[in-house]
């Protein structure tokens, strides 16, 4: 088994004290994809190096562990590929490998213990991102892994079967195998800008562009509306698109709706020429129980206690619909099914998540590039997307453990 050799200088180009040359795994990306492929790639033998284009590695990470760390949601795993959308095979064979278990397990091993909350998700105790990030960088370094940040990779060509890897500044990297762990492309400030496709397209490979994931939607309210409602929740809702409902909460802002219901539509949404989505505004109530609830008003009441509508939801039939509210038959069909007109998704740069990246039919198994052979790639910027709640970080371990596997293997022969 080759040692990662410790030298100062050494010859990798990027000072980070590990030669290159023909056994080596370039890992560029450092983000949780990135990470764990460095990782398995290291655990079986290669000598690897991880190079970030920032000043520090995992920024995303540290920024997904703010609101509450999903590290993966707590359902059977059974049911974990239908979350991935299309490519179901694949992800149940990603998924045998480093499945939700698995990546407990290792968070374990790392001493962060995590527990599954009342939603199904998978939390770290602490929550967040930091404590497990931290230790997770000091097993790699401690494990031989050679670090290079502030190296922004921006051109791989091959030369007598190595990669050469040229970066924004410094010497070129020679390397038997580059995994690409480059991220999608919201919140680019961590990093991930999704500006990666140039490099690879120029290679033939195949790139869906990039979409928002997991974000608002902009909606035209009116200043009525919004005096009234912004900021307020909807709670108890069910939202409908297409063929697809989803029970959760809205919240109304400035520019539309953001929250979880609406987040998991928009693969649905993004599909519709003009999106819309139907609001059950009272789904624990049949629309028979709603019609007689409404024909009971006595003077004095006003009809949104006699359902226990919230200001939001009442604020909305009365801002929009108005003449409904002079009708208990209209009211109450109203209130099972309000439609809402939606303009547009967020700036991708807002979203939690990115659709599109380099399409699976460009993949073998080992998820190396079939057009630039020794080239894998890893995690988000491979084009798939998941709800929230955890499936995300999922997909970016067990897609970085099958990347880091098939580059070691394809390396050390
Ligand atoms: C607000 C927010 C909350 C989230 N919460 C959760 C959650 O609770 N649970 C969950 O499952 N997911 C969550 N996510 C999503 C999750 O963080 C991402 O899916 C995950 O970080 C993607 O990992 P990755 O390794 O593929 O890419 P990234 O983490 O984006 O890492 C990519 C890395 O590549 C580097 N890079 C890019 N281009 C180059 C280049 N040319 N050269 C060198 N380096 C480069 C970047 O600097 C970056 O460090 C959240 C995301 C956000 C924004």
């Amino acid at each position: 088994m080759p040692l990662a050799r410790r030298s100062q200088p050494c010859d990798c180009g990027l000072r980070c004290g590990v030669n290159s040359g023909d056994k080596t795994v370039l890992v560029v990306g450092g983000g949780p994809a990135g990470m764990r492929a460095a990782e398995v790639a290291r655990a079986e033998g290669a000598v690897v190096i991880l190079c970030d284009a920032q000043p520090s590695l995992g920024r995303k990470f540290l920024v997904a562990g703010r609101g509450g760390l999903n590290l993966t949601h707590g359902e059977p795993v059974e049911n974990f590929p239908r979350r991935y959308g299309s490519e179901q095979a694949r992800w149940e064979d990603l998924l045998a490998e480093f499945g939700p278990g698995d990546l407990r397990l290792w968070a374990a091993e790392l001493g962060t213990e995590t527990y599954v909350g009342t939603s199904g998700r998978v939390f770290p105790e602490a929550r967040k991102a930091a404590a497990l990030l931290r230790a997770w960088t000091h097993r790699l370094r401690d494990s031989g892994v050679g670090f290079c940040t502030d190296a922004r990779l921006t051109i791989l060509h091959i030369e007598s079967g190595l990669w050469h890897c040229g970066f924004q500044s410094g010497e070129p990297v020679e390397a038997a195998a580059v995994i690409l762990a480059l991220g999608g492309a919201s919140w680019p400030d961590t990093g991930s800008d999704g500006t990666w496709p140039a490099m690879l397209a120029a290679h033939g490979v195949a790139i869906t562009p990039w979409e928002a994931a997991n974000c608002g939607w902009n909606v035209n309210w009116s200043p009525e509306l919004l005096v009234r409602a912004e900021g307020l929740p909807l709670k108890n809702l069910t939202v409908t698109a297409g063929a697809e409902s989803i029970s959760g909460e809205l919240l109304i802002t400035h520019y539309g709706i953001e929250g979880g219901a609406i987040y998991r539509l928009g693969p649905v949404l993004r599909a519709m020429p003009e999106p819309q989505v139907t609001l059950d505004l009272k789904p624990q109530l049949t629309p028979e129980a709603v019609r007689e609830r409404l024909c009971a008003i006595s003077s004095g009441d006003h009809w949104s206690k006699l359902c226990k509508l919230s200001p939001a939801a009442t604020a909305l039939i009365e801002t929009m619909f108005p003449d409904d509210c002079r009708h208990a038959e209209w009211l109450a069909a109203r209130i099972k099914a309000f439609p809402l007109r939606l303009v547009s998704p967020r700036p991708i740069a807002e979203a939690i998540s990115s659709a599109g990246g380099v399409k699976w039919s460009d993949l073998d198994d080992g998820l190396m590039l079939r057009r630039m052979p020794g080239v894998f790639v890893a995690g988000e910027m491979i084009d798939w997307e998941a709800p929230t709640g955890g499936y995300l970080l999922q997909g970016c371990f067990s897609t970085g453990t099958r990347a880091g596997r098939a580059a070691a293997k394809f390396v050390m022969g």
